[in-house]
């Protein structure tokens, strides 16, 4: 399902057609809300309408808006304007690996400065995540992005200004997202409701109009699991087993920043998500 909107949804079939449906009564007493992204069981009424009957198991889902069922978060920091905020790109990844969601790094802009692509490749380089380098003006690397878009439900994040909507328009020259568009949005007004939506930007390949975690909430994170969210932290091996590579002897996470397997940068973002969970766990 990839829209809803005033009680009707609006449903993709395998075979490409559209259906405006109503959920089944059966659903709403069972108080089950099909969401966007949901993957959905439908009878058809006639050539453009149905009715849901079934909501199939969710993979993930998440609020404000609420999209279920996303693959891919692509975190995206501009080489230059905006100045990359790389504790976010840090929370945006540990959110992603908190509920299983994959994710991509790419650094936009780079008709402007490509020197940062190697310098993001070397902070990740033993983490899993992809980095690519792409430009809405001279169109490098797109059709590279659009293979790891291919056939997902894909998340595009990152701060106001880094060329979302302008990829979005780059890549689906059908959709016409203003420039800004996406920012806009989560800058309305707290009380407006938000209908997010999925885009096909082409074949099965989907974007959700909306950023992802744009209300980034640090508090469903538990301090102990947060080693495992910095996945490169995994690959070294520690005294303790509940190593919070924070003062531990023999912790194969500090060696490894030491000799620089591990970015500085990236431990230091670590360290700084630490703090701040354990201040909003303080609070409460
Ligand atoms: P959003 O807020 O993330 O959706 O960013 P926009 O797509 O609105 O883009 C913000 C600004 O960056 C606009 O002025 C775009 O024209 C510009 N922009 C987007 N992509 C590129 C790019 O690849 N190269 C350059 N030089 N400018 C870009
Ligand atoms: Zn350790």
């Amino acid at each position: 399902m990839y829209k809803a909107l005033s009680g009707f949804y609006y449903v993709k079939a395998e075979n490409n057609s559209c259906f405006q449906c109503k959920a089944r009564g059966k659903l709403k007493k069972e108080k089950i809300k099909p969401f966007v992204g949901d993957k959905v069981e439908i009878s058809t009424i006639s050539t453009t309408e149905g009715v849901i009957e079934e909501v199939l198991p969710r993979k993930n889902l998440f609020h404000r808006p609420t999209v279920s069922n996303i693959d891919q978060l692509v975190i995206m920091i501009a080489s230059e304007q905006p100045k990359p905020d790389f504790l976010l790109v840090d929370t945006l990844l540990a959110l992603a690996e908190s509920h299983q969601v994959e994710s991509l790094i790419c650094v936009t802009k780079v008709d402007l400065n490509n020197d940062i692509v190697d310098f993001v490749k070397s902070r990740f380089s033993n983490s899993k995540y992809p980095v690519l380098g792409i430009s809405n003006k001279s169109l490098v690397g797109i059709e590279n992005l659009r293979k790891y878009l291919s056939g997902k439900i894909s998340c595009l994040s990152g701060q106001s200004g880094v060329g979302k909507s302008s990829l979005i328009n780059t890549i689906n020259k059908d959709v016409n997202f203003k420039v800004g568009d996406i920012s806009r949005k989560i800058k309305r007004g707290k009380h407006t409701t938000t209908h997010s939506s999925l885009v096909e930007i082409f074949d099965n390949s989907f974007i959700v109009d909306t950023p992802g975690f744009s209300n980034i909430s640090l508090e469903q994170i538990d301090i102990q699991d947060l080693p495992r969210l910095f996945n490169e932290f995994e690959l070294y091996s520690c005294k303790f087993s509940t190593c919070s590579h924070t003062e531990e002897n023999n912790c194969g996470v500090i060696e490894a920043v030491k000799t620089g397997d591990i970015h500085l940068q990236r431990y230091n973002n670590y360290l700084m998500l630490r703090k701040k969970i354990k201040q909003i766990k303080e609070r409460y």
